[in-house]
């Protein structure tokens, strides 16, 4: 593996991609700063060594009219702190003055570029915009383990501008090492939990799981297409109708195979979307039109617990409820707290994905399952044993 430890970056300028995707508050404060402080460690060996490094991240999906809200403006104080120095910042990630910025960079500098993703040929994987990137520093470092199953222009195609001079930083290396121990040694019973927003971005996930796992919880507001698909009343929950024959072919098969998939029995549920609302606790496939399910309620966390701190190989993704708000992290927590009996109790456990993350930091347990990946789609696809394009661009050369 081509990483920068075996490297020597001085008088380098070293193009840096990371993932800087972190969460903000309402007044643009960093609420988790983890995908930061994971970068710091090949920026700093990169200004030790007697380089300079051009930072570049995306933020969120941007639109038009809501920039301001991704700009990356809002990291620089804080990655300043943590790097006890000034740090500039372009705020175009390509044309003249961000030229001008990287050639006039002398060594221990540290530019930050605005959000890649303020242009669409980023996710097109655009060539010449990634050119435009190439142009800026004459060593490509790929850190961005959470966006390695893009082919997007900067995790991927950039690449191709480095005939040699590529490879993998500290926080991703770590990431492929961990990850590849994981999977080389099961020991069941094996179950994954998995929540978030929606079925449709975890299809590939479930049923790649369903050859591998004895158990699969599902929560958050995916669930709900599940209970609709099997007859349930959701109330004005989140649901993806066209996704309903989804979720049936889903929990077929997983009969066919054997493995349980466990849905919440009861849920948290609120009379408007916000933490405010009037809330009460029902049976999750009896809401009431006008009702929103929230979280997971208490016979759920129960019983997922119970499940979780009996396996012996647990796989986190996705928070179970709303945790943007308060009223609604309690189910994710139980999770937590589950996670955390089980590796007493001698379970390998990792959570990846930025909720899920965010959620064990809240509660000051990341250090106490076994792994902690920066990852949420790249993890889940590369324990799914698909090549990761961004992994594939440093290998070739
Ligand atoms: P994902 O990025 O797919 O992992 O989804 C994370 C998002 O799922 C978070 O923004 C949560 O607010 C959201 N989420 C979790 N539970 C629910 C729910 N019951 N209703 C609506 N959104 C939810």
């Amino acid at each position: 593996m081509k990483t920068i430890k075996d490297f020597d970056f001085k008088g380098k300028k070293a193009i840096v991609r990371v993932d800087f995707n972190v969460p903000l508050d309402g007044n643009f404060n960093i609420t988790d700063d983890s995908r930061i402080k994971a970068a710091i460690p090949t920026i700093e060996k990169i200004l030790k060594d007697g380089g300079s490094v051009i930072v570049m991240s995306h933020m969120g999906r941007p639109k038009e009219g809501n920039k301001e809200k991704y700009s990356l403006r809002h990291i620089v104080k804080h990655l300043g702190k943590l790097l006890n120095r000034e740090i500039k910042f372009a705020d175009d990630c390509i044309g003249d003055p961000a030229f001008e910025m990287a050639k006039s960079l002398t060594p221990g500098d540290v530019l930050l570029l605005e959000n890649l993703r303020y242009y669409k040929e980023e996710t097109k994987g655009d060539r010449d915009f990634a050119k435009k990137l190439a142009s800026l520093g004459d060593v490509f470092v790929n850190d961005a383990f959470g966006a390695a199953h893009r082919a997007h222009a900067s995790t991927t195609i950039i690449a191709e501008f480095f005939s040699k001079n590529k490879m993998f930083g500290n926080l991703f290396a770590n990431e492929l090492e961990s990850i590849k121990k994981v999977i080389s040694d099961i020991k069941r019973p094996y179950i994954a939990i998995i929540g978030g927003a929606k079925v449709s971005t975890k299809i590939d996930v479930l049923n790649n799981l369903i050859n591998k796992v004895d158990d699969i919880i599902i929560g958050g507001g995916m669930m709900f297409t599940f209970i609709k698909a099997q007859g349930g009343k959701i109330g004005n929950s989140l649901v993806e109708d066209d996704y309903l024959e989804t979720a049936r072919e889903i929990l077929s098969y997983a009969k066919a195979k054997n493995v349980n998939i466990h849905l919440p029995a009861d849920s948290v549920i609120a009379d408007d979307f916000s933490n405010h609302a009037k809330t009460k606790t029902c049976s999750s496939d009896q809401i009431p039109d006008g009702w929103i399910g929230m979280d997971i309620g208490e016979k759920a966390r129960q019983h997922f617990s119970s499940i979780i701190e009996n396996a012996k190989n647990v796989l986190w993704n996705g928070p179970m409820g709303v945790t943007e708000m308060s009223s609604f992290v309690a189910g994710t927590e139980s999770i937590v707290k589950a996670m955390v009996k089980a590796t007493k109790n001698g379970a390998f456990t990792l959570v990846g994905g930025g909720d899920s993350v965010s959620a064990i930091n809240q509660v000051g347990m990341a250090d106490k399952v076994s792994y902690v990946s920066t990852g949420g789609g790249a993890l889940l696809e590369y324990m799914e044993g698909k090549e990761l394009p961004g992994v594939k661009a440093i290998m070739e050369s």
